[in-house]
């Protein structure tokens, strides 16, 4: 009898094919059901114990009964047509799963086995087997199974396994994403370093183009080691965190977690720590990272010129403007010098008002010269803020470092900063290229401020007095008080030896209050030696002055030692009323006239001063410079000049001191023009305090036997 296609279609349906092994296994097991019937008859011939104990049936019981009863659900026909089919298979035999409930009505799976022999007469044999707790393990399997994957679907990282010899088992849909490159390379088998060759070809990896093999090494390393945490970026601007550990079995398990936000926040981060935030420039920071760079980039014949800007006049608009204004011309002067450089990230902000410029050049051109007077030009230009008018300058430094120059990067830094004080020395909007003499200067300068700082704190420190005379008529006007330091190997050092360094060191100021406080003092000694008015000068520093407490302080060291502020005078170097830099200089000049100091003009003559400024600061006395006074005998030019100095501040009210007078010659001069005020080593050398009441004595005693041309008004 033919199989029609129908029934065919359902016998597979109602048959499924296993494992042969667990078949075979089912089998032989004691548990195993064995029947057998009659293939014509369908009456059973023979039942083993399990059989009849499965069914409830005894053999004996059993022979009775034909195989149809056992299924009365099932037509005699289909079973007919059902047997047929395993008679005319090549092995006659047919192994297949047969799903009843049992008498409890529990469901039971069967594996059965059921051969067909035709000799010695037809024969169907059934051998059953529960396989019901094989299916329900399979089914929690399958069921645990789609859980997991599930799980790992769910994942919002990619997942991977590899088994032990790296062969992929498993990987999520996130894990295909993420490689996306790659994804058609994962495949179940393939191995980890195939997905990495497969990925590196289509350049899937941001650091692994162009160098490929390196790549692959050392990724491999890491996934061999599998305790690492490594960070990796493709080529699409992601970035993944790579987790790998090993499996029990020696496999690998790999998570890969997206960590691309974290990573550009890091970088904003990282930005605004090397980012100055007032003018949007690198810092410091930012700096020392692009010279790096820069300096890596450096081919043969290439050197980089580091060009130090400190802007000049800054502080006066802080000050006198505010600091809306400071801001602005900060952000202005940024504006300008990064429009200067045509390379991006080229220009710096290292401190309140000084700029660093990055330039490449070439060795011996003058490139950063020809910018560094542009820059100067560019940032003397005036500024408008609000309704006012800004004036600021800049000085700049430059120094070139090579990179087998003699210098570090931070030497050149240095050198660039040196300079830059070269520059500031030497006046406003100056630029200045290092050299290494500079260097040797400027270390004996930091050595000998060091000195001077021991020397504050061992009191070596002490002012020498020399006194001003009426020329004509001997009489004693005062005393400049000039610093001296005791050096304990140097012996006496005078002031030009060593004020540079104070003032470059910031150390003015503690010197100039030695010298207050001592020139108090002995302003207080000669009173009391019975001289009446006794006056002594003191320089006052630029570092001083721009202290708005200085006409307090030097009150109370008049106040300490019981002096009157009359008998104080306060020199001023004649640029100092020129220079506007800070409104705070001219209000403490006129806070200390206010307090009854006599202020008086230093130097006079080497700057530039209009005489109108003297009328202006109701200055007292102008001492006129000793460039004017040597050799003025001699020379018509000065005479000119400096009787026109005498005339004008005559006629303003302004007394008149001759510095420096070191010859008769000169002094007769002066007197021809004149001045009749003089300070020098003619009439007296500094001195130290201790012989000052000697000196007195032998003034006065010249002055009683008639060594001057006229008689004092008291002699
Ligand atoms: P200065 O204020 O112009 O002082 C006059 C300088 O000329 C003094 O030099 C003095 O010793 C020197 N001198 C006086 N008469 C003659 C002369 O006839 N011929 C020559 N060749 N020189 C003469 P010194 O003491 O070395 O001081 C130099 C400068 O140092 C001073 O110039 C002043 O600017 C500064 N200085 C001195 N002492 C102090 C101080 O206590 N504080 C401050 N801030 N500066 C000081
Ligand atoms: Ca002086
Ligand atoms: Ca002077």
């Amino acid at each position: 009898m033919e199989t029609d296609p129908a029934d065919a279609a359902e016998f597979r349906m109602m048959v499924e094919l296993e494992d042969r092994n667990l078949m075979l296994s089912a089998f032989h097991s004691p548990l195993a059901e064995l029947l057998a019937w009659d293939a014509s008859t369908g009456a059973f011939i023979a039942a083993n114990e399990t059989a009849q104990s499965t069914l409830g049936f005894s053999l004996r019981q059993l022979i009775k009964m034909n195989v149809a009863d056992l299924m009365p659900s099932v037509s005699t026909a289909r079973l007919r047509r059902f047997f047929e089919h395993v008679k005319r298979r090549p092995t006659a035999e047919l192994t297949f799963r047969f799903n009843y409930c049992d008498s409890l009505g529990q469901p039971r799976v069967n594996r059965v086995l059921l051969q067909y022999t035709a000799e010695p007469r037809p024969t169907f044999m059934a051998h059953c087997s529960s396989i019901t707790h094989f299916v329900e393990a399979r089914a929690a399997a399958n069921k645990a199974e789609n859980l997991l994957i599930t799980a790992l679907e769910s994942l919002p990282d990619g997942f991977v396994l590899y088994d032990a010899e790296d062969k992929l088992v498993i990987c999520n849909e996130r894990y295909r994403e993420i490689y996306k490159q790659s994804a058609s390379a994962m495949r179940k088998g393939a191995t980890f370093q195939q997905i990495l060759e497969y990925g590196l070809e289509r350049q899937q990896y941001a650091d692994g183009i162009g160098r490929e093999a390196a790549w692959l090494a050392e990724r491999l390393i890491e996934h061999g080691a599998a305790h690492t945490t490594v960070e990796q970026q493709l080529t699409n601007g992601q970035w993944l965190r790579i987790v790998e550990r090993q499996t029990v079995d020696g496999g690998r398990v790999g998570l890969r977690i997206d960590i691309t936000e974290l990573k550009n926040q890091q970088a904003q981060l990282e930005i605004a720590a090397r980012t100055d935030q007032m003018t949007g420039l690198m810092n410091r920071r930012g700096l020392n990272r692009r010279l790096q760079a820069m300096t890596n980039a450096l081919v043969t014949g290439e050197r980089i010129a580091i060009l130090h800007v400190d802007l000049d006049k800054f502080k006066a608009i802080n000050d006198a403007q505010g600091h809306d204004a400071g801001d602005f011309v900060l952000r202005h002067c940024a504006t300008v010098l990064d429009d200067a450089t045509e390379t991006p990230e080229s220009v710096a902000r290292v401190g309140g008002d000084e700029f660093i410029v990055l330039l490449k050049t070439t060795q011996d051109d003058d490139v950063a010269a020809k910018l560094a007077l542009r820059l100067i030009h560019d940032l003397g230009l005036p500024v408008s803020f609000r309704d006012r008018v800004c004036n600021i300058g800049a000085s700049i430094g430059i120094a070139f470092f090579t990179p087998h120059g003699p210098d570090t990067i931070d030497g050149t830094l240095t050198g660039a900063d040196i300079a830059l004080n070269e520059a500031k020395q030497a006046g406003r909007s100056v630029m200045r290229i290092f050299e290494t003499t500079m260097r040797n200067d400027a270390v004996r300068l930091i050595q000998m401020a060091q000195q001077i700082r021991l020397g504050i704190i061992a009191n070596e420190f002490e002012p020498h007095y020399q006194p001003q005379i009426n020329s004509l008529t001997g009489e004693i006007i005062g005393f400049e008080a000039l610093i001296r330091w005791h050096h304990p190997e140097k012996g006496l050092v005078p002031a030009f030896d060593f004020l540079v360094a104070a003032e470059r060191a910031g150390l003015m100021d503690q010197l100039d209050h030695v010298v207050m406080d001592r020139a108090c003092h002995a302003a207080a000694q000669i009173a009391s030696w019975g001289i009446a008015r006794p006056c002594v000068s003191i320089n006052m520093s630029m570092s001083q002055l721009q202290d708005t407490n200085i006409a307090q302080r030097i009150l109370g060291y008049t106040k300490t030692h019981g002096i009157h502020p009359r008998n104080l005078r306060i020199e001023l170097l004649e640029s100092t009323l020129l220079d506007e830099r800070s409104s705070v200089i001219i209000e403490n000049v006129h806070k200390m006239i206010a307090e009854g100091f006599a202020v008086e003009l230093d130097d006079f003559g080497t700057g530039h001063a209009a005489i109108a400024t003297l009328r202006k600061f109701a200055v007292h006395r102008i001492k006129i410079d000793r460039s004017l006074v040597q050799d003025i005998h001699k020379d018509r030019e000065l005479q000119v000049i400096t009787g026109a100095i005498i005339n004008l501040a005559g006629q303003l009210d302004v007394k008149v001191l001759a510095e420096g007078v070191e010859t008769p010659d000169e002094q007769i001069t002066l007197h021809n023009l004149g001045c009749y005020c003089a300070q020098g080593y003619l009439h007296a050398r500094p001195m130290p305090l201790s012989e000052l009441r000697a000196w007195i004595a032998v003034q006065h005693a010249k002055v009683s036997d008639g060594a001057y041309p006229q008689k004092p008004k008291w002699g």
